[in-house]
C-alpha cells in the first residue's frame, strides 16, 4: 500500500500559510503536497506573486482553475449548451447562478475551490489514500467556533486535520515569520482578508482599503456586476436595499451609522499599516 501523502489547501493567506508549515514540519516536504485553486480569477495579482514565492523557495504549490464540470456533473452542462471543460470564472459562476455569492449562500467556496480539487484528487491520487489539511480557526467566525483539530471530511471522504484550529491569527503570522517566510504583502497593506479581492466577505475597511490602494479590483467588480446584472455585495448597507458597487465603497468611506464621510477614512493611506506587527 502507497504512503498516505498529505494534502494541503494553500490560499496565500496566513493561516493556510501557518498549516502548511506545520505540515512541513511534521511530515517532511516529501509527504506534503499543497494545493490552491485560483478563485476563478478572483486574487489580486500579489496574492499570486505570493503564491510562487511560496513555490519556488519553500514547497511547490499545484494551481488548479475550475471548469464549469466541477460545478455540475450531472449532465447539465450538456443540457445548456455549455462545454464542461471550459473554466469556470467567478463572474461566469454568478451569471449562471443567477446571482454572486454570499455569506448565507457561499457557493463560490464549493464551486471554484472544493470541487476542483476534490476532481484533482480523483485524478492523481485515485486510491484515496490521502489526508486533507486546513488552516480553519475557530475564533474566524460562530459557524467554525466548534472544529476540531482531527474530523471527518465527508466532501473528500477522508481525514481532515485542522493544525491551527485553536491558534489566533497573530499566532499564524508569529509561526511563520520565526521559520523565515515572505508573508503576503497584502497583510502590511491593512487587508484582513486576501483570498480573493474583494471577498464577498470583506467588511467595510477591507472594501475601502481595495478601493483606496487598488481601485482596479472595484473596477472589475463594478464589470462583472453589469455582465451578471446583480450586485457583488448582498444588501449591507444600512436602508440600501441595492447596493452596487459603487455605493457600497461610499458607504465604507463613512462613519459607524453609514452617513458622515469620516475625512481619516478617504485620506491616502500609509504605505503600511499591518496590525498583525509585520513592519518592525
Ligand atoms: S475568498 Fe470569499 S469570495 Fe473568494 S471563494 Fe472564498 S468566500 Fe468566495
Amino acid at each position: 500500500m502507497n504512503e498516505v501523502v498529505y494534502i494541503g489547501g494553500f490560499s496565500g493567506g496566513i493561516d493556510s500559510q501557518a498549516a502548511a508549515r506545520f505540515m512541513l514540519n511534521r511530515y517532511g516536504a516529501a509527504c506534503v503536497v499543497l494545493v490552491n485553486a485560483d478563485a476563478g480569477g478572483n486574487e489580486h495579482p500579489l496574492t499570486d506573486e505570493h503564491i510562487g514565492w511560496y513555490s519556488e523557495h519553500v514547497q511547490p504549490v499545484i494551481r488548479i482553475t475550475a471548469k464549469i464540470g466541477d460545478f455540475r456533473t450531472d449532465g447539465w452542462c450538456e443540457q445548456k449548451g455549455l462545454d464542461p471543460a471550459a473554466t469556470l470564472t467567478f463572474p461566469e459562476l454568478a451569471r449562471i447562478k443567477g446571482r454572486f455569492p454570499s455569506r448565507r449562500a457561499q457557493f463560490c467556496t464549493e464551486a471554484l475551490k472544493l470541487a476542483p480539487i476534490r476532481r484533482w484528487l480523483e485524478e492523481h491520487y485515485p486510491d484515496g489514500n490521502y489526508a486533507r489539511f486546513t488552516g480553519v480557526r475557530r475564533d474566524e467566525s460562530l459557524a467554525r467556533s466548534d472544529r476540531q483539530w482531527h474530523e471527518w471530511d465527508d466532501f473528500y471522504d477522508c481525514e481532515l486535520y485542522n493544525p491551527v484550529y485553536d491558534w489566533t491569527k497573530q499566532m499564524c503570522f508569529d509561526y511563520v515569520r520565526a521559520q523565515g517566510e515572505q508573508i503576503n504583502p497584502l497583510y502590511s497593506l491593512g487587508f484582513t482578508r486576501v483570498g480573493c479581492a474583494p471577498c464577498i466577505n470583506s467588511g467595510k475597511d477591507d472594501i475601502l482599503n481595495w478601493a483606496t490602494r487598488f481601485p482596479e479590483m472595484i473596477d472589475k467588480v463594478r464589470a462583472w456586476e453589469q455582465y451578471v446584472g446583480r450586485t457583488f455585495f448582498a444588501p449591507c448597507v444600512p436602508g440600501m436595499a441595492v447596493n452596487w458597487i459603487d455605493d457600497v465603497v461610499a458607504w465604507a468611506k463613512t462613519d459607524h451609522g453609514g452617513r458622515q464621510n469620516n475625512l481619516f477614512r478617504i485620506l491616502p493611506p500609509p504605505a503600511c499599516e499591518s496590525r498583525f506587527g509585520l513592519c518592525e
